[in-house]
């Protein structure tokens, strides 16, 4: 049976969701969130051949909705599959699936905001399950981020108080150091900040490592070439940036760099890409000393075509004049104040201009 966390709001496993979808059980649930390696409503046949489940596809929506600004950014999240299904005769069950696998490195993040609307909207209009297959990880980890978000609540309060409930759950390492970063960004999954910025850099490594061919789609746009302008929004951003810090070819003063595809560090740390975590209270990001380190990190961008063409690592050079500007590893490399970054697309402080200063 279903362990209950809140008023309508409750975790199980595959065989208390099998049981509503079935109607063989008594219950009041009207919303499953199914986080399962398989989004397809499929499994649950091949899981229990005897189960049929009447379901009919509302949507299948690819998720991509991070705004206008992070639509031209290589860390805007990938397209997310997700699926919003009604199940059941009369049973009038709204059912989304996500597709997370109960592994360290898979990426949870990406997915926090819709299943946190969902959850939401689920309760006021009924009563939701959130299950995975054991009840013990995944859906333990949405729980514990829906509940960091709407009681406030630190990632070991709000796991604590879910284990008031049902005992026995436990998310994967990697979810843990993702609803840490969570409760970094202020319970939101926020595409702006430095934190969400190195966790997509860092996913974007992983998978350029594990023969993953990164396409230049995934980087960010070029902004020494004109953009195009469809719509308010992109004069709007224009206009922001115009505050902001620029950097520049030395040589040719081709545009190379905007202030938002700069990923801080912290100067001086080790591995950065959860490092932060490390240091509580406060944003360390604002004590950066800049001075410390000779060069910027940037996010991977249009321009840099040795990257494109898929190495490891090379030189950047200017898309403009070939001057050499830095140079990129997807293994990383140490800046010079001490901090690893990885990967790494660096560019010499002493071959750019940057202004304003
Ligand atoms: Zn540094
Ligand atoms: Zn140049």
């Amino acid at each position: 049976m279903p362990y209950t966390v809140r008023e309508n709001l409750s975790i199980g496993n595959i065989g208390d969701a099998a049981g509503i979808l079935q109607n063989d059980t008594v219950h009041s649930v009207t919303h499953i969130l199914s986080v399962l390696s398989s989004a397809s409503i499929s499994f649950f046949s091949e899981w229990r051949p005897s189960l049929s489940i009447p379901a009919k596809e509302i949507t299948k929506v690819h998720v991509a909705d991070a705004g206008a600004s992070a639509a031209k950014s290589a860390l805007a999240p990938d397209k997310l599959l997700y699926s919003l299904e009604y199940a059941g005769r009369d049973l009038k069950l709204v059912r989304m699936a996500v597709p997370l696998r109960d592994t360290e490195n898979e990426n949870l993040l990406d997915y926090l905001e819709v299943c946190i609307d969902f959850i939401d909207r689920g309760r006021k209009e009924g009563s939701v399950l959130v299950h995975c297959f054991a009840g013990v990880s995944r859906s333990a980890a949405v729980i514990t981020a829906y509940l960091m978000r709407t009681e406030r609540l630190s990632v070991e309060d709000a796991l604590e108080s879910l284990r008031q409930s049902c005992e026995n759950v436990c998310p994967n390492d990697g979810f843990l150091e993702q609803l840490k970063l969570f409760e970094g960004m202020g319970f939101k999954v926020d595409h702006s900040s430095p934190i969400y910025k190195r966790f997509r850099l860092k996913v974007l490594g992983e998978n350029h490592l594990s023969g993953l061919r990164i396409d230049s789609s995934k980087f960010g746009a070029d902004p020494g070439m004109p953009v195009e302008i469809s719509s308010g929004t992109e004069e709007t951003t224009k206009v922001e940036n115009n505050r902001r810090p620029t950097y520049r070819c030395r040589k040719c003063r081709r545009l190379v760099a905007l202030h938002e595809h700069v990923i801080d560090h912290v100067p001086g740390e080790g591995e950065t890409a959860f490092g932060w975590n490390k240091r509580r209270g406060g944003n360390p990001f604002n004590k950066s000393k800049e001075s410390d380190c000779s060069s910027i990190f940037i996010e991977p961008l249009r321009w840099m075509k040795a990257v494109e063409e898929g190495a490891l690592e090379g030189k950047l050079s200017c898309a403009h004049c070939d001057a050499r500007l830095g140079y990129f590893t997807w293994a990383g490399i140490q800046c010079s104040c001490g901090s690893w970054i990885t990967p790494a697309f660096q560019l010499h402080k002493s071959r750019i201009d940057i202004s304003p200063m």
